[in-house]
């Protein structure tokens, strides 16, 4: 489980406080969705959890672990991140993935890194890409294999910045179905962040909606209604119910 604890972060001495004391829990197997407005700290939060920021108050924990203490090399065993667009040079797809298992062979891969990379390929409809060089694919396949190279990691959680955010709406339920297998079928915890509020209804177990720097909202798909809406993002909204699914449509 990841716990946050009471996390926060400024920038620089004479910065304001970006978070506040955060608090988040996440368990193994569960999608949760970060929302807030732009700035809110989503990324600097996501930043923390990565350890690329020490935070100057608060505690945060992986199955007890405190992830502040771990290498490098520890942490990347137990955390992935997708970014929102990624570059990955002129490298083949193969060797792309290969690369996220870096933190597991260190200076060179063996045989069983080619296995692990050959399964994943497979499992996620991406043998015949193989030797293609990735930064001839389309957004959409990028996106799946900075997956791909994230799972290569073998991590028990994946953070998942806006990890739809440049791709058309084929490509953004193929990812975030890809998100939901793998947390549902590995046992993973998925933190991820998305703008749309209907796509995070559709695949979130657990939300958390940031504002002023804080955890204001979290808990289940119950915890969504107009008034938290409006007090997170300063709009209003009208939930209705669509083959028994929750559905937000903006009020004009
Ligand atoms: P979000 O991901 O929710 O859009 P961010 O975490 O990127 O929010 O930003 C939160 C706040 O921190 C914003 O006010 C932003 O200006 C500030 N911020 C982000 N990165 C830096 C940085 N490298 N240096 C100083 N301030 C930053």
């Amino acid at each position: 489980m990841l716990s946050v604890q009471n996390v926060s972060f400024k920038y620089g001495r004479f910065s304001p406080q970006v978070l506040k004391g955060v608090d988040l829990q996440l368990e193994a197997g569960e999608i949760g969705i970060l929302l807030g407005k732009n700035g809110s700290g989503k990324t600097t939060l996501f930043k923390n959890i990565l350890g690329i920021h020490a935070p100057s108050q608060g505690e945060i924990t992986f199955d007890g672990e405190d992830l502040l203490k771990l290498s490098k090399r520890e942490r990347a065993k137990r955390i992935a991140y997708v970014p929102q667009d990624i570059h990955f040079g002129a490298l083949t797809v193969f060797d792309s993935v290969l690369l996220g298992r870096i933190s597991h062979f260190g200076m060179k891969a063996g045989e069983e890194d080619y296995k692990a990379v050959e399964k994943l390929l497979e499992d996620m409809g991406l043998k015949e890409y193989a030797l293609r060089n990735v930064e001839e694919l389309s957004g959409g396949e990028r996106q799946k294999i900075a997956i791909a190279r994230a799972m290569a990691q073998e991590p028990k959680l994946m953070v998942f910045d806006e990890p739809t955010g440049n791709l058309d709406i084929a490509n953004e339920q193929l990812i975030m179905e890809e998100a939901r297998k793998l947390a549902k079928e590995k046992n993973i915890a998925i933190l991820s962040s998305l703008h749309d509020l209907n796509q995070a209804l559709e695949f979130g177990d657990k939300f958390f909606f940031l504002r002023d720097g804080a955890v204001k909202y979290a808990g289940g798909r119950e915890i969504i209604t107009p008034e938290v809406i409006r007090d997170i993002f300063d709009i209003d909204v009208k939930i209705i119910q669509v083959d028994g699914k929750k559905v937000m449509l903006p009020v004009t």
